[in-house]
């Protein structure tokens, strides 16, 4: 039961608190043995007794020095790092489908780890404010069948549960009552308790979570990716994975894999980035300002009595650190001349608003897309097209290629599995996320946060299996995994002919809602 209830997570946090102090104290007694063995410089003195003060002092690890290259590069030495574990799947990135992914991968009985370098989870959700999940069915009719189900459905239920859905959209569609197979195409979301939610559900599910953690290379033997290397306070760490997911929105695991990659270029059709912030105001004021919202403008969507307001945007590869940089500082630099812009356009209504927060990170729209053994195409998206190895489904709009939003004129298009593989002669890896396999187009549909998190559900299902069956993701029984998704309520079109396993979705059914 996945309920989510406050005051319960509270005791558990108690308990779990506790647990950890008890793991701390073994921990550092497994420190102190490791030192005597491997002879590192850094000791522990003091006692471990209860209530008595535990003293740490130590120095630092001596790094064998580099040396600057003739042709003006760094000659970084080699050195032994610790191995952080061993696990069925890694997942690189908690993101939307990265945070499925994880959830997927666990509920389906494989040791996962996922890696995450921001303290919480959601992505371009949470980190980026961007609290407005769309894509649960076409926008405009057709609209009759829900396309994203399974967790992507399952987060806004429980998020119903905790009154974390905004009023008003941002985006004009028919409104269903937000039950099982009757969500609308677009629900605002309190950013918090969706953190809470996700970070909920991941431990509930027994993922093993490595916060404040960056991925920064690949281990390699031969053509298969067998793990990562991770950065974070406690250094430069290894750590091994019978599949690696990669969920990092820019493929960072596949172009340290060597697989070939296309990028949209910043000047040419490129989705601008943009940087989210928050806006307060009396509920008065929030609730006149509702019907400003709910008319098709996508001036902000209302969520409390905060407005989140799209903000400055940017076009720049989201790859590079000096440019990511540049971007950040330009559009920072421009928010307060946004908001007074906002102000003067509807006066009197902001006239006493005010920012409340800016977004910790600018919101990257699009980076690197593996060249996979399929591309989600325009065809594919305009034509409806279906697939044998269909594992997700997308109706959003194509939002901008065109010049203008072209809504799809059937009730979705599917996603096959093949999007995730690369095209190039590598194993043990599965690309999910808005960095998959895609055209232009396509993406733009696909990249609505729904049919994102089913695609991190979908990867997270195939990579539990290939753990289970000793398989590789390209060689894994792609129905078996269908079969699996459909089973735990996901939606994966029209040639499914599996049913859903009522208990498994009692086990993970939100609350006691109808429908
Ligand atoms: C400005 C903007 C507006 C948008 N508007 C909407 C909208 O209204 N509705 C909607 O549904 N969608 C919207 N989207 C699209 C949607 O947010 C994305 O498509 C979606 O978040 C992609 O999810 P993801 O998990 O693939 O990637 P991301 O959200 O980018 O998540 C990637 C995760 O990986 C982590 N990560 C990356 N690299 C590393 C590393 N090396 N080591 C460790 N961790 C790493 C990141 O911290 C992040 O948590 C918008 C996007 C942007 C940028």
């Amino acid at each position: 039961m996945n309920k989510i209830n406050l005051s319960e997570w509270d005791k558990q946090f108690f308990i779990i608190t506790k647990n950890k102090y008890f793991i701390m104290k073994n921990k550092l007694k497994a420190d102190q043995f490791d030192q005597s063995k491997t002879n590192r410089r850094t000791f522990i003195k003091g006692t471990l007794a209860m209530g008595a003060l535990t003293m740490i002092e130590g120095r630092g690890f001596a790094q064998n020095r580099g040396e600057v290259t003739q042709d003006g590069y760094y000659s970084e030495p080699s050195k032994n790092i610790p191995v952080y574990g061993s696990f069925d799947v890694i997942v690189v990135g908690g993101g939307p489908a990265g945070w499925a992914a994880a959830l997927a991968c666990a509920r389906n009985k494989a040791k996962t780890l996922v890696i995450e370098r921001f303290p919480f989870f959601g992505g371009t959700a949470t980190a980026s404010l961007m609290l407005n999940i769309n894509g649960y069915r076409n926008q405009v009719d057709p609209d009759d069948l829900q396309t994203s189900k399974g967790i992507a459905e399952e987060l806004i239920l429980n998020l119903k549960e905790l009154k974390g859905l905004g009023i008003g959209t941002a985006y004009a569609a028919k409104e269903y009552p937000t039950t099982k197979g009757n969500l609308t195409y677009s629900y605002p979301i309190d950013g918090e308790k969706t953190k809470y939610v996700m970070l909920k559900l991941l431990h509930d599910a027994g993922v093993n979570i490595l916060f404040h953690t960056m991925f920064v290379d690949t281990i390699m033997r031969g053509n298969n990716v067998t793990g990562v290397i991770i950065e974070n306070k406690s250094g430069r760490q290894a750590v091994f994975g019978k599949v690696i997911i990669d969920a990092s929105g820019d493929a960072d695991v596949a172009f340290h894999a060597g697989v070939s990659y296309w990028q949209a270029k910043p000047d040419e059709r490129q989705l601008g980035n943009g940087l989210m912030y928050r806006v307060a105001m009396g509920p008065e004021t929030a609730r006149k300002a509702v019907g400003l919202y709910t008319d098709g403008g996508i001036g902000g969507v209302i969520i409390n009595s905060d407005q989140l307001f799209w903000g400055p945007s940017a076009r720049f590869d989201g790859t590079d650190g000096e440019a990511l940089s540049q971007g950040e500082i330009r559009t920072r630099l421009a928010v307060y001349e946004h908001f007074q812009r906002s102000q003067r356009r509807q006066a009197p209504l902001l006239d006493d608003a005010y920012i409340t927060e800016t977004a910790p990170l600018i919101g990257i729209r699009q980076t690197r897309f593996i060249k996979g053994l399929h591309s989600s195409s325009n065809e594919d998206a305009l034509e409806g097209r279906r697939f044998d190895d269909s594992i997700a489904m997308s109706a959003c709009p194509i939002i901008s290629y065109y010049g203008y939003r072209r809504y799809l004129e059937h009730t979705g298009y599917e996603i096959p599995y093949r999007c995730f593989l690369p095209a190039d002669d590598v194993e043990g890896l599965i690309v999910t996320g808005r960095c998959m396999s895609s055209d232009q187009q396509s993406y733009e549909s696909w990249r609505a946060m729904a049919p994102v998190i089913c695609l991190g559900e979908a990867a997270g299902v195939a990579a539990a299996i290939c753990a289970e069956t000793g398989k590789t993701p390209k060689t894994v029984d792609v129905q078996a995994v269908r079969n699996r998704l459909v089973e735990q309520g996901a939606e994966i079109g029209q040639n499914n002919k599996h049913t859903p396993n009522p208990a498994f979705l009692q086990s993970v059914s939100p609350s006691s809602t109808p429908g």
